[in-house]
């Protein structure tokens, strides 16, 4: 099998990269390992920055966006029973967010690309990149249990934190900038209407609450809850009473409950890998660099990598120049520091840290306190929310 990109992975960095190449002429075949249905019920993020929806747009995957996402002008803050808005729009010159989930993003490039678009293989599990510092580098992948090679003229490695790409990059040239953190995230999906109609994100002594929905009727709550909990050891009713005493306001505000359809716990994670290309082999999305998901920015930062790296492909195939081949690793790593950055900022802003003492504590509520008196700060945090420019 050959082709132009081989792309390994069909989250959104390699399904919208599928789509770009398609839109430029440029022919792809993308190996993803697990099925269909696996991939477009995986819940993750929902927030989607002004830019993503304007790339999703313009690639010509915006349309059931455009009629179902909720377009959203700002988020509340919450900490000592008090209630602050942000309001993005007024902030930043008119920008807002759009929550639109994950899944649906999926569903919506998967449903274009298996229409018009180049090879899409489920079930195809990518087991190494070769030859990444020749002209012809190659991928090896099972496929319906039979072994096959892929050659291509460049390979992205968009199979996220796990996946194998990043292997691929000699260890003398590879390295890795980390941090975890003491706590996850339980997240619920309930159906039940968004009891605020933007996202609250509480700060309390007992920890983080948020407050996010994936449509008018179905509702995404998140609690902090320490680093290894398992997602049965709490019961629908602790969930409830907990986000009730975590989101308390001394206005009377009530949280309406509602079925629990899901559960589960994620970890928080901040890490760059650098960096992200080697040779004919460029990494995009999870793959290269995780955020705690905090700011939002995961789904957002894979979406600014595989613009570039296609606006540098479209490049060398009109001017013959590698320039923006070259710069890819430089480029994108400029935007994916300032997201770690702010993914940092708001996770501990936000958090409780089992480690903090008295003095970090009232540091904290200085920080938030700050947000909320001085424009110029809550402007900093609107202008980062809403999303950094690409390229
Ligand atoms: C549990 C969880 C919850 C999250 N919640 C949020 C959130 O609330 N907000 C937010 O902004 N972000 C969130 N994120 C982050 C966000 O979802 C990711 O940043 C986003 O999915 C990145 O997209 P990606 O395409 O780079 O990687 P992924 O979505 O991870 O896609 C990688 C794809 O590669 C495939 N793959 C892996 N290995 C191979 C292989 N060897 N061969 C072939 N295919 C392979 C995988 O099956 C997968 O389909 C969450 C992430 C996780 C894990």
């Amino acid at each position: 099998m050959r082709t132009t990109v081989g792309i390994i992975g069909a989250g959104p960095a390699g399904l919208l990269l599928a789509r770009l190449l398609h839109n430029a002429g440029i022919d792809s075949v993308v190996l993803e390992s697990r099925d269909r249905d696996y991939v477009e019920r995986r819940q993750r993020a929902g927030i989607l920055e002004q830019g993503t929806v304007d790339v999703l747009r313009e690639a010509g995957a915006g349309e059931r966006m455009d009629r179902e996402g909720l377009r959203h002008d700002g988020i509340e803050l919450r900490f000592g029973k008090r209630r602050h808005r942000v309001d993005f729009p007024a902030l930043t010159g008119g920008k807002s967010v759009m929550v639109y989930a994950q899944t649906e993003v999926c569903k919506d490039l998967i449903a274009l690309q298996l229409k018009d678009g180049g090879p899409l293989l489920f079930e195809a599990e990518a087991l190494a990149v070769e030859g990444a510092e020749t002209d012809r580098p190659r991928v090896r992948f099972r496929h319906e249990g039979v072994e096959d090679v892929l050659e291509c003229d460049y390979v992205v490695g968009c199979d996220g934190f796990w996946g194998v790409a990043r292997r691929a990059f000699p260890a003398e040239l590879s390295r890795t900038f980390e941090r975890t953190y003491p706590f996850g995230w339980l997240g619920i999906l309930a159906d039940v209407a968004p009891s605020h109609d933007e996202l609250v994100y509480a700060r309390h002594d007992r920890g983080f609450a948020l407050l996010s929905m994936r449509s008018p009727s179905v509702s995404r709550l998140y609690l902090q809850v320490p680093e290894g909990t398992d997602a049965e050891e709490w019961s629908d009713e602790r969930i409830w009473d907990e986000l009730d005493r975590r989101f308390e306001t001394a206005d009377g505000w009530t949280l309406e409950r509602g079925p629990i359809t899901q559960k589960s716990v994620t970890p928080m994670r901040s890490y760059v890998h650098e960096p992200m290309r080697h040779g004919r082999l460029f990494l995009a999305g999870d793959a290269a660099h995780i955020v705690p998901p905090t700011g939002a920015k995961g789904l957002n930062l894979a979406v600014g990598d595989v613009v570039t790296f296609a606006r540098a492909l479209t490049h060398r195939d009109e001017t013959g120049s590698d320039e923006l081949l070259d710069a890819y690793s430089a480029t994108c790593l400029r935007r994916v520091w300032q997201a770690e950055r702010f993914s940092y900022d708001m996770t501990t802003m936000l958090h409780r840290d089992p480690e903090a003492n008295g003095f970090d504590l009232r540091l904290q509520l200085a920080r938030l306190e700050r947000v909320t008196a001085s424009r110029a700060a809550e402007t900093d945090l609107a202008e980062s929310y809403t999303g950094f420019p690409i390229g």
